[in-house]
Protein backbone atom coordinates (compact mmCIF):
# COMPACT_ATOMS: atom_id res chain seq x y z
CA UNK A 1 0.00 0.00 0.00
CA UNK A 2 1.50 3.15 -0.92
CA UNK A 3 1.74 6.43 1.33
CA UNK A 4 -1.45 8.26 -0.20
CA UNK A 5 -3.68 5.36 0.34
CA UNK A 6 -2.32 5.04 3.82
CA UNK A 7 -3.25 8.78 4.99
CA UNK A 8 -5.27 9.62 7.68
CA UNK A 9 -8.40 11.86 7.66
CA UNK A 10 -7.86 15.34 8.67
CA UNK A 11 -10.91 17.04 10.43
CA UNK A 12 -11.19 20.57 10.54
CA UNK A 13 -13.73 22.05 13.37
CA UNK A 14 -14.79 25.87 13.59
CA UNK A 15 -17.51 27.86 15.30
CA UNK A 16 -17.86 30.85 17.53
CA UNK A 17 -16.59 30.32 21.19
CA UNK A 18 -18.88 28.97 23.15
CA UNK A 19 -20.82 26.70 20.78
CA UNK A 20 -19.27 23.65 22.23
CA UNK A 21 -16.50 22.68 19.90
CA UNK A 22 -13.77 21.78 22.88
CA UNK A 23 -16.42 19.96 24.61
CA UNK A 24 -17.75 17.81 20.99
CA UNK A 25 -13.29 17.46 20.27
CA UNK A 26 -13.04 16.10 23.73
CA UNK A 27 -16.03 13.40 23.32
CA UNK A 28 -14.71 12.60 19.85
CA UNK A 29 -11.04 11.64 20.81
CA UNK A 30 -12.35 10.04 23.88
CA UNK A 31 -14.86 7.74 21.87
CA UNK A 32 -13.52 7.33 18.80
CA UNK A 33 -9.64 6.81 17.19
CA UNK A 34 -9.61 10.39 15.61
CA UNK A 35 -6.33 12.06 17.54
CA UNK A 36 -6.36 16.14 18.29
CA UNK A 37 -3.47 18.55 17.30
CA UNK A 38 -2.71 20.20 20.61
CA UNK A 39 -2.18 23.87 19.27
CA UNK A 40 0.38 26.65 21.33
CA UNK A 41 -1.13 29.83 22.05
CA UNK A 42 0.11 33.02 23.80
CA UNK A 43 -3.01 32.97 25.64
CA UNK A 44 -3.06 32.62 29.39
CA UNK A 45 -4.72 28.88 31.10
CA UNK A 46 -7.73 28.50 32.20
CA UNK A 47 -8.52 27.12 35.86
CA UNK A 48 -7.97 23.12 34.54
CA UNK A 49 -6.27 23.73 31.52
CA UNK A 50 -3.51 21.39 31.28
CA UNK A 51 -0.07 22.51 29.61
CA UNK A 52 0.36 19.63 26.25
CA UNK A 53 -2.93 18.82 26.90
CA UNK A 54 -5.28 21.49 26.24
CA UNK A 55 -2.23 23.82 24.68
CA UNK A 56 1.18 24.16 24.91
CA UNK A 57 0.86 27.73 26.94
CA UNK A 58 3.41 30.11 25.32
CA UNK A 59 5.08 33.51 25.19
CA UNK A 60 4.63 35.82 22.27
CA UNK A 61 7.96 35.97 22.07
CA UNK A 62 8.37 32.39 21.55
CA UNK A 63 5.09 32.04 19.39
CA UNK A 64 6.78 34.12 16.79
CA UNK A 65 9.85 32.51 16.97
CA UNK A 66 8.02 29.17 15.91
CA UNK A 67 6.71 31.46 13.45
CA UNK A 68 9.80 32.04 11.39
CA UNK A 69 11.27 28.73 11.91
CA UNK A 70 7.84 27.62 9.81
CA UNK A 71 6.54 25.62 12.58
CA UNK A 72 2.84 26.10 12.21
CA UNK A 73 0.35 24.73 9.62
CA UNK A 74 -1.29 28.01 10.65
CA UNK A 75 -1.51 30.22 13.33
CA UNK A 76 -4.08 33.48 13.36
CA UNK A 77 -4.40 36.19 15.73
CA UNK A 78 -7.50 35.33 18.12
CA UNK A 79 -9.32 37.64 20.21
CA UNK A 80 -5.82 39.41 21.01
CA UNK A 81 -3.78 36.15 21.45
CA UNK A 82 -2.23 33.85 19.07
CA UNK A 83 -2.59 30.47 18.71
CA UNK A 84 -1.12 27.97 15.96
CA UNK A 85 -1.17 24.67 14.92
CA UNK A 86 2.69 22.86 15.01
CA UNK A 87 2.98 21.10 11.54
CA UNK A 88 5.29 18.25 12.22
CA UNK A 89 2.93 16.40 14.65
CA UNK A 90 -0.52 16.84 12.83
CA UNK A 91 1.95 15.78 9.39
CA UNK A 92 3.89 12.92 10.93
CA UNK A 93 0.06 11.28 12.26
CA UNK A 94 -1.70 11.36 9.32
CA UNK A 95 1.49 10.08 6.89
CA UNK A 96 0.71 7.10 9.80
CA UNK A 97 -2.85 6.59 8.93
CA UNK A 98 -4.21 8.42 11.89
CA UNK A 99 -7.00 11.10 11.84
CA UNK A 100 -6.38 14.17 13.69
CA UNK A 101 -8.93 16.66 14.31
CA UNK A 102 -8.07 20.95 14.53
CA UNK A 103 -10.11 23.18 16.43
CA UNK A 104 -9.05 25.93 14.82
CA UNK A 105 -10.47 29.39 14.53
CA UNK A 106 -12.40 30.66 10.81
CA UNK A 107 -8.94 32.00 9.44
CA UNK A 108 -6.92 29.59 10.79
CA UNK A 109 -9.43 27.21 8.77
CA UNK A 110 -9.14 29.02 5.25
CA UNK A 111 -5.61 28.72 5.59
CA UNK A 112 -5.73 25.18 6.04
CA UNK A 113 -7.87 24.55 2.88
CA UNK A 114 -5.01 26.13 1.05
CA UNK A 115 -2.71 23.42 2.12
CA UNK A 116 -5.04 20.46 2.52
CA UNK A 117 -8.06 20.66 0.40
CA UNK A 118 -8.91 17.36 0.63
CA UNK A 119 -9.80 18.17 4.42
CA UNK A 120 -13.23 17.77 5.62
CA UNK A 121 -14.52 20.80 7.35
CA UNK A 122 -16.94 21.23 10.39
CA UNK A 123 -19.03 24.34 11.63
CA UNK A 124 -20.45 24.00 15.02
CA UNK A 125 -23.01 26.40 15.73
CA UNK A 126 -25.16 27.07 18.96
CA UNK A 127 -28.79 26.95 18.91
CA UNK A 128 -29.52 30.69 19.84
CA UNK A 129 -27.12 33.64 20.72
CA UNK A 130 -28.22 33.24 24.13
CA UNK A 131 -27.62 29.92 24.99
CA UNK A 132 -24.23 30.67 23.16
CA UNK A 133 -23.94 33.79 26.12
CA UNK A 134 -25.19 31.70 28.75
CA UNK A 135 -22.90 29.00 27.77
CA UNK A 136 -19.51 31.17 27.59
CA UNK A 137 -20.77 33.19 31.25
CA UNK A 138 -21.06 29.72 32.73
CA UNK A 139 -17.87 28.80 31.35
CA UNK A 140 -16.78 31.41 33.66
CA UNK A 141 -13.38 31.84 31.88
CA UNK A 142 -14.09 35.46 30.31
CA UNK A 143 -14.07 38.90 31.33
CA UNK A 144 -17.03 41.14 30.87
CA UNK A 145 -14.78 42.36 27.80
CA UNK A 146 -13.69 39.26 26.51
CA UNK A 147 -17.42 37.96 26.50
CA UNK A 148 -18.34 41.04 24.17
CA UNK A 149 -15.66 40.34 22.11
CA UNK A 150 -16.20 36.72 21.45
CA UNK A 151 -20.21 37.51 21.13
CA UNK A 152 -19.58 40.38 18.70
CA UNK A 153 -17.76 38.40 16.40
CA UNK A 154 -19.95 35.75 16.08
CA UNK A 155 -21.92 37.04 13.29
CA UNK A 156 -18.95 37.59 11.36
CA UNK A 157 -17.91 34.13 11.80
CA UNK A 158 -20.99 32.40 10.51
CA UNK A 159 -20.66 34.87 7.41
CA UNK A 160 -18.35 32.06 6.69
CA UNK A 161 -20.49 28.80 7.08
CA UNK A 162 -20.52 28.31 3.00
CA UNK A 163 -17.12 27.43 3.41
CA UNK A 164 -17.74 24.48 5.02
CA UNK A 165 -18.80 20.79 4.23
CA UNK A 166 -20.75 20.11 7.21
CA UNK A 167 -22.34 22.34 10.17
CA UNK A 168 -23.68 20.94 13.10
CA UNK A 169 -26.14 22.66 15.48
CA UNK A 170 -24.99 21.90 18.97
CA UNK A 171 -27.79 22.14 21.29
CA UNK A 172 -28.46 18.98 23.00
CA UNK A 173 -25.26 17.88 23.27
CA UNK A 174 -25.22 13.36 22.73
CA UNK A 175 -27.24 14.33 19.47
CA UNK A 176 -24.33 17.13 18.39
CA UNK A 177 -21.51 14.37 19.37
CA UNK A 178 -23.51 12.03 17.21
CA UNK A 179 -23.59 13.73 14.56
CA UNK A 180 -19.86 14.81 14.59
CA UNK A 181 -19.29 11.27 14.72
CA UNK A 182 -21.06 9.98 12.00
CA UNK A 183 -19.23 12.68 9.85
CA UNK A 184 -15.94 10.98 10.50
CA UNK A 185 -17.70 7.22 9.89
CA UNK A 186 -19.32 8.68 6.75
CA UNK A 187 -16.13 10.19 5.27
CA UNK A 188 -14.04 6.71 5.79
CA UNK A 189 -16.87 5.52 3.62
CA UNK A 190 -16.25 7.58 0.62
CA UNK A 191 -15.11 5.92 -2.71
CA UNK A 192 -11.42 6.20 -2.32
CA UNK A 193 -7.87 4.13 -3.48
CA UNK A 194 -8.55 2.41 -0.93
CA UNK A 195 -11.60 0.70 -2.30
CA UNK A 196 -9.94 0.11 -5.92
CA UNK A 197 -7.37 -2.07 -3.85
CA UNK A 198 -10.17 -4.36 -2.14
CA UNK A 199 -12.19 -4.63 -6.31
CA UNK A 200 -8.63 -5.87 -7.55
CA UNK A 201 -8.89 -8.70 -4.88
CA UNK A 202 -12.29 -9.42 -5.95
CA UNK A 203 -10.65 -9.88 -9.77
CA UNK A 204 -8.02 -12.38 -7.94
CA UNK A 205 -10.35 -14.60 -6.33
CA UNK A 206 -13.42 -14.93 -9.35
P1 LIG B 1 -15.94 26.25 22.69
O1 LIG B 1 -14.81 25.25 22.73
O2 LIG B 1 -16.69 26.25 21.41
O3 LIG B 1 -15.49 27.64 23.08
P2 LIG B 1 -16.87 24.80 25.06
O4 LIG B 1 -16.77 23.39 24.60
O5 LIG B 1 -15.84 25.32 26.00
O6 LIG B 1 -17.00 25.81 23.80
O7 LIG B 1 -18.32 24.97 25.67
C1 LIG B 1 -18.73 26.20 26.32
C2 LIG B 1 -19.55 25.85 27.56
O8 LIG B 1 -20.80 25.30 27.14
C3 LIG B 1 -18.90 24.83 28.47
O9 LIG B 1 -19.15 25.19 29.81
C4 LIG B 1 -19.59 23.51 28.10
O10 LIG B 1 -19.64 22.62 29.19
C5 LIG B 1 -20.98 24.00 27.72
N1 LIG B 1 -21.63 23.17 26.67
C6 LIG B 1 -21.08 22.64 25.56
N2 LIG B 1 -22.00 21.97 24.82
C7 LIG B 1 -23.18 22.10 25.48
C8 LIG B 1 -24.52 21.63 25.23
N3 LIG B 1 -24.84 20.93 24.14
N4 LIG B 1 -25.49 21.95 26.12
C9 LIG B 1 -25.19 22.68 27.21
N5 LIG B 1 -23.95 23.15 27.54
C10 LIG B 1 -22.95 22.88 26.67
P1 LIG C 1 -10.07 29.59 23.35
O1 LIG C 1 -9.32 30.81 23.84
O2 LIG C 1 -11.54 29.69 23.65
O3 LIG C 1 -9.44 28.29 23.76
O4 LIG C 1 -9.97 29.60 21.74
C1 LIG C 1 -10.31 30.77 21.06
C2 LIG C 1 -10.41 30.46 19.57
O5 LIG C 1 -9.12 30.09 19.07
C3 LIG C 1 -11.36 29.32 19.23
O6 LIG C 1 -12.12 29.71 18.09
C4 LIG C 1 -10.42 28.19 18.89
O7 LIG C 1 -11.00 27.28 17.96
C5 LIG C 1 -9.27 28.95 18.24
N1 LIG C 1 -8.02 28.19 18.19
C6 LIG C 1 -7.53 27.30 19.08
N2 LIG C 1 -6.37 26.78 18.65
C7 LIG C 1 -6.13 27.35 17.44
C8 LIG C 1 -5.09 27.19 16.47
O8 LIG C 1 -4.14 26.43 16.60
N3 LIG C 1 -5.19 27.95 15.35
C9 LIG C 1 -6.22 28.81 15.13
N4 LIG C 1 -6.23 29.49 13.97
N5 LIG C 1 -7.22 28.97 16.00
C10 LIG C 1 -7.17 28.24 17.15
Amino acid sequence: MNRSEHKGKLFIISGPSGAGKGTICKRLIDETKVEISVSMTTRQPREGEVEGKSYYFTTKEDFLKAVEADGFLEWAEVYGNYYGTPKAKVDEKLAAGIDVVLEIDIQGALNVKEVYPDGIFIFILPPSMAELRKRITGRGSETEESLKLRLSQTLKEVSYIDKYDYCVVNGELEEAVARVKSIVVAEHSRVSQNIYKLIEQYKEEV
